[in-house]
C-alpha cells in the first residue's frame, strides 16, 4: 500500500494492516514514517539510554545543525555552542546595511551561490524533516533551475541548459552552447570529455590511490591549453563546485562531482536546485526554530577558547560568554568548526595525535570565515 494512502486512514501510533505503527511526530508531516513495532521498541530502547546523555555541539554551521538535528531525535540532550550571535556559519545570509525601504526589510546577500546539485543526499533528507509554514517542510522551498548562467568578467554571459532537454529550444541551447558557446576550441572540448570518459572507467581503487594525487589542473592538462579552456574547465569548475582551487583540489574530488553533477541533467529533476529565498529566511531560521521547540539549546555569542583533555580524552570545553570564562562539561563533545578553528584552540589536542598530521591539511583559501 502507499506511504500516502496509510496516512490519510492511520491515526499516530495505530498500527497499520501490515503491523507497522505511524510515529506520532510524524502523523502530521506530509511523508509519515511507519516503523516495525519491534523497531519502535529498540527506539524506545536507545531513547531512554539516551536521555540522560549531554551532547555539546560546537559550532553551530549547517554541520552543527545537522548533528544536533540527528541528535536530538534519538534522545540525547543537546547544547550547541555557537562563537556569533546567529547561528549557520557560512551558509548564513547576510543583509546589505542601509538597503531597505520603506518598510521592507535590508536586501539578503549570500556567501556563496546555495546550491543543491541533484546528487545530494543527506541534506534533502534533513530539509525534509523541517517543518515550514502551512505544513510544508523547507525541502519544498527547494526549486529546480532551468538554466546555469555563466559570468565571465569583460565577456558576455553563458547561459547553458540545466536540465534534460524537454523542447526543440532547449536541445539547440544543449549543443549550441555546451559545445561551441563556451568560447574553447572544439578540440579542447574532445580532449576535455575524453579526460572524463578516462575519469568514468577508472576502478575505485584508481580513484583513491592515483586520482587523490593529481590535482584537477594537472589532470586536465590546464597549462597546455587555452586560456578559455584554463578558465571555464579549470579554475571555475572548480570553484563553482567544489569551492577549492584548480591546482590544489584533487582530481577525485573535482572531477567525480562533475561527473556526478552532470549525470543529474539526466535526472528529471535536472542539475541543481535553488532556494525560493533567502538561505536564512527560508532553511536556517526555521531549523533553529525547530530544533528549539525539540529541546535543543543554543548559546550563541560564545566562543571556545580551548579543549580540555586528560587520558580519557576530553574532560571539559572552555569557552567565553560576554567577556566571562566558563567550563562546558557533556558526555560528548562535538566539534562542528572549520579546521581553521581547531588550529587555533586544539593545536595540542591534534599534536598529539601523530596520525592526524593536520599540519599539511590546506585550509587558506576556503575557510574565511
Ligand atoms: C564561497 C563558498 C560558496 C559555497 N557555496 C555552496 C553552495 O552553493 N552549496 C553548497 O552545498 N555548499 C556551498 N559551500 C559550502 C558550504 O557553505 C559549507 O560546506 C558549509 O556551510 C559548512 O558548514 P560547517 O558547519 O561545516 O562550517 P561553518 O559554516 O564554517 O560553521 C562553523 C561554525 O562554527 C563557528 N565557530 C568557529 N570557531 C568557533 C569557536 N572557537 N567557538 C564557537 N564557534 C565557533 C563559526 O562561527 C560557524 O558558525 C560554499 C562554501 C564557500 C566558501
Amino acid at each position: 500500500m502507499p506511504r500516502g494512502t496509510l496516512a490519510r486512514v492511520l491515526p499516530a501510533g495505530r498500527k497499520a494492516p501490515d503491523g507497522r505503527t505511524l510515529l506520532p511526530e510524524h502523523a502530521t508531516g506530509k511523508r509519515p514514517l511507519y516503523v516495525q513495532n519491534t523497531c519502535l521498541e529498540s527506539i524506545a530502547k536507545i531513547k531512554s539510554a539516551t536521555m540522560s546523555m549531554r551532547v555539546a555541539v560546537l559550532g553551530g554551521g549547517v554541520g552543527g545543525l545537522s548533528a544536533a538535528h540527528e541528535l536530538i531525535e534519538r534522545g540525547f540532550d543537546v547544547s550547541v555552542y555557537e562563537r556569533r550571535n546567529v547561528i549557520g556559519g557560512k551558509a548564513r545570509s547576510l543583509s546589505v546595511p542601509n538597503t531597505g525601504q520603506d518598510g521592507r526589510k535590508d536586501l539578503p546577500g549570500e556567501h556563496g551561490f546555495r546550491f543543491f546539485p541533484a546528487f545530494y543526499r543527506h541534506l534533502p533528507d534533513t530539509m525534509k524533516r523541517i517543518p515550514y509554514a502551512g505544513n510544508l517542510t523547507v525541502f519544498d522551498n527547494l526549486v529546480h533551475a532551468t538554466r546555469i548562467l555563466v559570468a565571465r568578467a569583460g565577456k558576455p554571459s553563458l547561459i547553458l541548459n540545466a536540465r534534460i532537454p524537454r523542447n526543440v529550444e532547449d536541445w539547440a541551447l544543449t549543443f549550441k552552447d555546451t559545445f561551441r558557446g563556451i568560447g574553447v576550441p572544439d578540440d579542447e572540448v574532445l580532449y576535455f570529455v575524453d579526460r572524463l570518459f578516462t575519469l568514468l572507467t577508472s576502478c575505485p581503487e584508481r580513484r583513491i590511490v592515483e586520482y587523490e594525487q593529481i590535482p584537477w589542473w594537472t589532470f586536465i592538462n590546464a597549462a597546455n591549453h587555452s586560456a578559455d579552456y584554463q578558465t571555464l574547465l579549470g579554475k571555475g569548475l572548480t570553484r563553482s563546485l567544489v569551492a577549492v582551487r584548480a591546482q590544489e583540489g584533487s582530481t577525485r574530488t573535482v572531477g567525480y562531482t562533475l561527473l556526478q553533477l552532470l549525470f543529474g541533467l539526466l535526472t528529471h529533476g535536472g542539475f541543481d536546485r535553488l532556494l525560493t529565498g533567502p538561505t536564512s529566511d527560508v532553511w536556517l531560521t526555521p531549523w533553529s526554530s525547530y530544533l528549539q521547540q525539540r529541546g535543543v539549546s543554543f548559546q550563541t555569542s560564545t566562543t571556545i577558547k580551548s579543549l580540555n583533555l586528560s587520558s580519557v580524552g576530553i574532560t571539559s570545553v572552555t569557552a567565553e560568554t560576554g567577556g566571562q570564562s566558563h567550563q562546558i562539561t557533556a558526555d560528548y563533545s562535538l566539534c562542528r568548526f572549520p579546521l581553521g578553528s581547531y588550529f587555533y584552540i586544539a593545536t595540542t589536542v591534534l599534536e598529539s595525535r601523530q596520525s592526524l598530521r593536520f599540519r599539511r591539511w590546506k585550509t587558506w583559501w576556503c575557510s574565511f570565515r
